[in-house]
Protein backbone atom coordinates (compact mmCIF):
# COMPACT_ATOMS: atom_id res chain seq x y z
CA UNK A 1 0.00 0.00 0.00
CA UNK A 2 0.87 3.48 -0.61
CA UNK A 3 2.58 4.86 2.63
CA UNK A 4 3.04 8.67 3.81
CA UNK A 5 6.58 9.93 4.85
CA UNK A 6 5.35 9.58 8.62
CA UNK A 7 4.04 6.45 7.73
CA UNK A 8 7.52 5.53 6.13
CA UNK A 9 9.38 6.83 9.39
CA UNK A 10 6.89 4.83 11.66
CA UNK A 11 7.61 1.75 10.26
CA UNK A 12 11.71 2.41 10.06
CA UNK A 13 10.96 3.42 13.73
CA UNK A 14 9.30 0.27 15.24
CA UNK A 15 11.55 -2.25 13.20
CA UNK A 16 14.42 -3.46 15.36
CA UNK A 17 15.70 -5.62 12.64
CA UNK A 18 16.32 -4.24 9.36
CA UNK A 19 18.25 -5.36 5.79
CA UNK A 20 18.87 -2.35 3.44
CA UNK A 21 19.28 -2.62 -0.44
CA UNK A 22 19.50 -0.73 -3.45
CA UNK A 23 19.80 -1.38 -7.34
CA UNK A 24 22.81 -3.41 -9.03
CA UNK A 25 24.87 -1.27 -11.17
CA UNK A 26 24.74 1.34 -7.87
CA UNK A 27 24.75 4.84 -8.47
CA UNK A 28 25.33 7.54 -5.95
CA UNK A 29 21.81 8.34 -5.12
CA UNK A 30 21.30 4.05 -4.38
CA UNK A 31 24.28 4.30 -2.20
CA UNK A 32 24.06 7.62 -0.65
CA UNK A 33 20.74 6.79 0.54
CA UNK A 34 21.48 3.49 1.46
CA UNK A 35 24.79 4.33 3.71
CA UNK A 36 22.67 7.73 5.54
CA UNK A 37 19.94 5.33 6.01
CA UNK A 38 21.89 2.47 8.10
CA UNK A 39 23.96 5.45 9.67
CA UNK A 40 20.47 6.52 10.77
CA UNK A 41 19.07 3.36 11.92
CA UNK A 42 22.30 1.78 13.40
CA UNK A 43 22.70 5.24 15.58
CA UNK A 44 19.46 4.04 17.42
CA UNK A 45 20.53 0.91 18.78
CA UNK A 46 19.16 -1.35 15.67
CA UNK A 47 20.13 -4.58 13.75
CA UNK A 48 20.78 -2.93 10.60
CA UNK A 49 22.88 -4.65 7.54
CA UNK A 50 23.17 -3.52 4.46
CA UNK A 51 22.79 -5.94 1.47
CA UNK A 52 23.64 -5.80 -2.31
CA UNK A 53 24.15 -7.73 -5.48
CA UNK A 54 26.91 -6.32 -6.30
CA UNK A 55 30.84 -4.59 -5.53
CA UNK A 56 30.63 -0.60 -4.66
CA UNK A 57 31.94 0.79 -7.79
CA UNK A 58 35.41 2.37 -6.90
CA UNK A 59 34.57 5.73 -7.24
CA UNK A 60 32.09 5.79 -4.37
CA UNK A 61 34.50 3.73 -1.49
CA UNK A 62 35.19 7.06 0.12
CA UNK A 63 32.00 7.43 1.44
CA UNK A 64 31.38 6.41 5.39
CA UNK A 65 30.31 3.08 5.72
CA UNK A 66 31.04 1.24 2.42
CA UNK A 67 33.11 -1.19 3.21
CA UNK A 68 30.00 -2.80 5.73
CA UNK A 69 27.93 -3.12 2.77
CA UNK A 70 27.68 -7.15 2.29
CA UNK A 71 26.94 -9.22 -1.01
CA UNK A 72 24.25 -11.67 -0.41
CA UNK A 73 24.60 -14.27 1.63
CA UNK A 74 23.61 -18.09 1.01
CA UNK A 75 21.62 -18.62 3.62
CA UNK A 76 18.05 -16.84 3.88
CA UNK A 77 18.10 -13.42 6.32
CA UNK A 78 14.64 -12.48 8.06
CA UNK A 79 14.64 -9.34 9.66
CA UNK A 80 11.76 -7.43 10.45
CA UNK A 81 11.74 -4.87 7.19
CA UNK A 82 13.46 -5.05 4.24
CA UNK A 83 13.78 -1.39 2.96
CA UNK A 84 14.94 -1.25 -1.31
CA UNK A 85 16.21 2.02 -1.82
CA UNK A 86 16.60 3.92 -5.08
CA UNK A 87 14.65 0.51 -6.99
CA UNK A 88 11.71 0.96 -9.39
CA UNK A 89 11.13 -2.75 -9.46
CA UNK A 90 12.07 -6.03 -7.62
CA UNK A 91 14.24 -7.44 -10.42
CA UNK A 92 16.08 -4.42 -9.76
CA UNK A 93 17.86 -5.42 -6.34
CA UNK A 94 19.24 -8.84 -8.17
CA UNK A 95 19.48 -12.00 -5.85
CA UNK A 96 19.00 -9.94 -2.74
CA UNK A 97 15.36 -10.35 -3.44
CA UNK A 98 15.27 -14.31 -3.25
CA UNK A 99 17.41 -13.99 -0.36
CA UNK A 100 15.97 -11.36 2.32
CA UNK A 101 12.40 -12.28 3.10
CA UNK A 102 10.37 -9.43 5.33
CA UNK A 103 7.69 -6.96 4.48
CA UNK A 104 8.84 -4.50 1.70
CA UNK A 105 9.10 -0.72 2.44
CA UNK A 106 10.19 0.92 -0.69
CA UNK A 107 11.55 4.50 -0.91
CA UNK A 108 11.88 5.66 -4.54
CA UNK A 109 11.67 8.77 -6.91
CA UNK A 110 11.46 6.98 -10.12
CA UNK A 111 8.29 7.53 -12.83
CA UNK A 112 8.27 4.13 -13.69
CA UNK A 113 7.98 2.37 -10.65
CA UNK A 114 5.75 -0.88 -10.80
CA UNK A 115 4.58 -0.96 -6.83
CA UNK A 116 5.91 -3.96 -5.74
CA UNK A 117 6.52 -3.54 -2.31
CA UNK A 118 4.30 -3.72 0.36
CA UNK A 119 4.33 -0.20 1.43
CA UNK A 120 6.07 2.28 -0.61
CA UNK A 121 6.77 5.92 -0.28
CA UNK A 122 6.95 7.09 -4.27
CA UNK A 123 7.77 10.91 -5.01
CA UNK A 124 8.56 11.00 -8.76
CA UNK A 125 9.03 14.73 -8.39
CA UNK A 126 11.75 13.99 -5.80
CA UNK A 127 15.29 14.16 -7.95
CA UNK A 128 16.87 12.02 -5.93
CA UNK A 129 15.96 9.13 -3.15
CA UNK A 130 18.17 11.02 -1.20
CA UNK A 131 16.08 13.86 -0.64
CA UNK A 132 13.34 11.78 0.43
CA UNK A 133 16.02 10.32 3.43
CA UNK A 134 16.82 13.56 3.97
CA UNK A 135 13.17 14.70 4.44
CA UNK A 136 12.31 11.49 6.44
CA UNK A 137 15.49 12.90 8.76
CA UNK A 138 14.12 16.43 8.95
CA UNK A 139 10.84 15.21 10.08
CA UNK A 140 12.10 12.85 12.66
CA UNK A 141 14.47 15.26 14.17
CA UNK A 142 17.72 12.96 13.64
CA UNK A 143 20.80 13.83 14.39
CA UNK A 144 22.98 14.17 11.42
CA UNK A 145 26.28 13.56 11.02
CA UNK A 146 28.80 15.04 8.76
CA UNK A 147 29.09 11.50 6.74
CA UNK A 148 25.14 11.09 6.71
CA UNK A 149 25.97 14.84 5.44
CA UNK A 150 28.09 13.80 2.88
CA UNK A 151 26.28 10.70 1.78
CA UNK A 152 22.74 12.77 1.25
CA UNK A 153 25.00 15.53 -0.67
CA UNK A 154 26.14 12.59 -2.98
CA UNK A 155 23.07 10.83 -3.58
CA UNK A 156 21.45 14.13 -4.19
CA UNK A 157 24.23 15.98 -6.27
CA UNK A 158 24.79 12.65 -8.42
CA UNK A 159 21.10 12.44 -9.49
CA UNK A 160 20.66 15.40 -10.62
CA UNK A 161 23.99 16.32 -12.61
CA UNK A 162 25.28 18.83 -10.21
CA UNK A 163 22.00 20.84 -10.31
CA UNK A 164 22.37 21.05 -14.04
CA UNK A 165 19.41 18.46 -15.11
CA UNK A 166 15.35 19.29 -15.56
CA UNK A 167 14.69 17.36 -12.42
CA UNK A 168 16.68 20.15 -9.80
CA UNK A 169 14.46 21.90 -7.85
CA UNK A 170 14.41 24.55 -5.38
CA UNK A 171 14.03 21.74 -2.86
CA UNK A 172 16.92 20.48 -4.02
CA UNK A 173 19.50 23.69 -3.94
CA UNK A 174 17.85 23.93 -0.42
CA UNK A 175 18.36 20.43 0.57
CA UNK A 176 21.87 20.87 -0.84
CA UNK A 177 22.46 23.38 0.87
CA UNK A 178 21.43 22.46 4.56
CA UNK A 179 23.54 19.00 3.77
CA UNK A 180 26.99 21.68 3.02
CA UNK A 181 25.91 23.50 6.70
CA UNK A 182 25.31 19.89 8.04
CA UNK A 183 29.61 19.05 6.95
CA UNK A 184 29.06 18.09 3.13
CA UNK A 185 31.87 19.35 0.95
CA UNK A 186 31.43 19.60 -2.20
CA UNK A 187 34.40 20.02 -3.58
CA UNK A 188 35.48 16.94 -1.95
CA UNK A 189 32.32 14.83 -2.92
CA UNK A 190 33.15 15.92 -6.69
CA UNK A 191 37.01 15.34 -6.76
CA UNK A 192 36.50 12.01 -5.70
CA UNK A 193 33.61 11.25 -8.03
CA UNK A 194 35.85 12.69 -11.23
CA UNK A 195 38.85 11.20 -10.64
CA UNK A 196 39.53 8.44 -12.69
CA UNK A 197 42.25 5.83 -13.23
CA UNK A 198 44.55 6.94 -16.36
CA UNK A 199 43.05 4.08 -18.83
CA UNK A 200 39.44 5.35 -18.63
CA UNK A 201 40.87 8.97 -19.97
CA UNK A 202 43.44 6.98 -22.74
CA UNK A 203 40.79 5.31 -23.79
CA UNK A 204 38.79 8.41 -24.64
CA UNK A 205 39.45 8.40 -28.30
CA UNK A 206 38.73 4.45 -28.90
CA UNK A 207 34.86 5.41 -27.20
CA UNK A 208 34.36 8.46 -29.40
CA UNK A 209 35.03 6.54 -32.21
CA UNK A 210 32.07 4.63 -32.23
CA UNK A 211 29.82 7.32 -32.20
CA UNK A 212 27.07 7.23 -34.99
CA UNK A 213 24.22 9.81 -35.62
CA UNK A 214 20.77 8.78 -37.07
CA UNK A 215 18.57 11.73 -38.34
CA UNK A 216 14.77 11.76 -37.24
CA UNK A 217 13.58 14.64 -39.23
CA UNK A 218 12.91 18.55 -37.90
CA UNK A 219 16.80 18.59 -36.93
CA UNK A 220 16.16 16.14 -34.31
CA UNK A 221 18.87 13.58 -33.98
CA UNK A 222 19.69 10.45 -31.91
CA UNK A 223 23.56 9.87 -31.15
CA UNK A 224 24.92 6.72 -30.01
CA UNK A 225 28.06 5.43 -28.46
CA UNK A 226 29.26 1.32 -28.16
CA UNK A 227 31.23 -0.63 -25.86
CA UNK A 228 32.28 -3.80 -27.28
CA UNK A 229 33.00 -6.58 -24.54
CA UNK A 230 36.89 -5.83 -25.35
CA UNK A 231 36.57 -2.04 -24.52
CA UNK A 232 33.96 -2.21 -21.73
CA UNK A 233 36.59 -4.82 -20.12
CA UNK A 234 39.54 -3.02 -20.42
CA UNK A 235 37.45 0.30 -18.83
CA UNK A 236 36.36 -1.99 -15.99
CA UNK A 237 32.67 -0.63 -15.72
CA UNK A 238 34.47 3.04 -15.42
CA UNK A 239 31.84 4.51 -18.05
CA UNK A 240 30.40 7.01 -15.97
CA UNK A 241 30.08 10.38 -17.87
CA UNK A 242 30.59 9.05 -21.62
CA UNK A 243 26.97 9.41 -22.52
CA UNK A 244 27.29 12.99 -22.27
CA UNK A 245 29.18 13.18 -25.04
CA UNK A 246 26.73 11.98 -27.66
CA UNK A 247 23.71 13.59 -25.33
CA UNK A 248 25.84 17.37 -25.90
CA UNK A 249 26.01 17.43 -29.32
CA UNK A 250 24.21 20.14 -30.95
CA UNK A 251 20.89 18.61 -32.58
CA UNK A 252 20.81 15.50 -30.53
CA UNK A 253 17.88 14.73 -28.69
CA UNK A 254 18.17 10.81 -27.40
CA UNK A 255 21.71 9.59 -26.82
CA UNK A 256 22.56 6.14 -26.17
CA UNK A 257 25.18 3.88 -25.10
CA UNK A 258 25.15 0.44 -25.84
CA UNK A 259 27.60 -1.73 -23.43
CA UNK A 260 28.01 -5.04 -24.04
CA UNK A 261 28.74 -6.40 -20.74
CA UNK A 262 28.46 -10.42 -22.50
CA UNK A 263 27.43 -11.93 -25.68
CA UNK A 264 23.76 -11.54 -25.47
CA UNK A 265 23.55 -9.20 -22.70
CA UNK A 266 23.62 -5.45 -24.01
CA UNK A 267 23.32 -2.68 -21.06
CA UNK A 268 21.29 0.03 -22.23
CA UNK A 269 21.71 3.74 -20.98
CA UNK A 270 19.45 6.38 -22.53
CA UNK A 271 19.28 10.50 -21.84
CA UNK A 272 17.42 13.00 -23.92
CA UNK A 273 16.71 16.26 -24.04
CA UNK A 274 12.64 16.13 -24.51
CA UNK A 275 11.80 13.07 -25.42
CA UNK A 276 10.42 10.58 -22.67
CA UNK A 277 12.99 7.78 -22.64
CA UNK A 278 11.58 5.95 -19.59
CA UNK A 279 8.96 4.80 -22.03
CA UNK A 280 11.68 3.71 -24.34
CA UNK A 281 13.26 1.58 -21.70
CA UNK A 282 10.16 0.51 -19.99
CA UNK A 283 9.14 -0.99 -23.75
CA UNK A 284 12.45 -2.97 -23.36
CA UNK A 285 11.68 -3.86 -19.54
CA UNK A 286 13.38 -1.39 -17.97
CA UNK A 287 12.76 1.79 -16.41
CA UNK A 288 13.92 5.13 -15.28
CA UNK A 289 13.08 8.73 -15.23
CA UNK A 290 12.24 10.67 -18.47
CA UNK A 291 15.43 12.22 -19.14
CA UNK A 292 17.61 9.23 -18.29
CA UNK A 293 16.75 5.26 -18.05
CA UNK A 294 18.26 2.23 -18.97
CA UNK A 295 17.23 -1.26 -19.35
CA UNK A 296 19.10 -4.46 -20.47
CA UNK A 297 18.49 -6.06 -23.68
CA UNK A 298 19.32 -10.44 -24.27
CA UNK A 299 19.99 -10.08 -27.90
CA UNK A 300 23.38 -9.70 -29.79
CA UNK A 301 25.08 -6.43 -29.82
CA UNK A 302 23.86 -5.54 -33.71
CA UNK A 303 20.53 -6.86 -32.72
CA UNK A 304 20.42 -4.88 -29.32
CA UNK A 305 21.48 -1.43 -31.32
CA UNK A 306 18.92 -2.04 -34.03
CA UNK A 307 15.90 -2.66 -32.15
CA UNK A 308 16.57 0.16 -29.76
CA UNK A 309 17.93 2.72 -32.42
CA UNK A 310 14.56 1.53 -34.26
CA UNK A 311 12.37 2.58 -31.66
CA UNK A 312 13.91 5.61 -30.40
CA UNK A 313 12.90 6.65 -34.13
CA UNK A 314 9.89 5.87 -33.94
CA UNK A 315 9.11 7.68 -30.86
CA UNK A 316 10.81 10.66 -32.18
CA UNK A 317 9.14 10.87 -35.69
CA UNK A 318 5.89 10.17 -33.39
CA UNK A 319 6.96 13.52 -32.23
CA UNK A 320 7.02 12.31 -28.53
P1 LIG B 1 22.02 4.64 -16.14
O1 LIG B 1 21.96 4.91 -17.61
O2 LIG B 1 22.78 5.70 -15.42
O3 LIG B 1 22.44 3.24 -15.83
O4 LIG B 1 20.52 4.73 -15.62
C1 LIG B 1 19.74 5.88 -15.78
C2 LIG B 1 18.47 5.77 -14.98
O5 LIG B 1 17.65 4.71 -15.45
C3 LIG B 1 18.69 5.50 -13.50
O6 LIG B 1 17.75 6.28 -12.79
C4 LIG B 1 18.39 4.05 -13.32
O7 LIG B 1 17.88 3.82 -12.05
C5 LIG B 1 17.40 3.74 -14.43
N1 LIG B 1 17.67 2.43 -15.01
C6 LIG B 1 18.79 2.06 -15.68
N2 LIG B 1 18.72 0.78 -16.06
C7 LIG B 1 17.54 0.30 -15.63
C8 LIG B 1 16.88 -0.99 -15.71
O8 LIG B 1 17.39 -1.96 -16.28
N3 LIG B 1 15.66 -1.07 -15.12
C9 LIG B 1 15.07 -0.02 -14.48
N4 LIG B 1 13.86 -0.21 -13.92
N5 LIG B 1 15.65 1.19 -14.39
C10 LIG B 1 16.86 1.36 -14.95
MN1 LIG C 1 19.89 5.03 -8.93
MN1 LIG D 1 17.84 7.83 -7.97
Amino acid sequence: MEVSIEYSAKLLNEANDIVLTTHIHPDGDALGSLLACYEYLSAQGKKVRMIIDDEVPRAFKFLSGSGKIEQPPITPVTPDLFVVLDASDLERVGKVSTVVKAPILNIDHHISNVKFADYWYIDSRAAATGEMIFKIFKQENANITGGMAEALFTAIATDCGFFRYANTSSDTLQFASELVALGAKPNVISEQLDTKPRVVVEMLPSVLKTLEIVECGQARQIASITLTKELASKLKDETEGFIDYPRNIDGVDIAIMFKEADTNNIRVSLRSKTADVSKLALSFGGGGHARAAGCTIAENLDRAKYLVVEAAKAQLFAGH
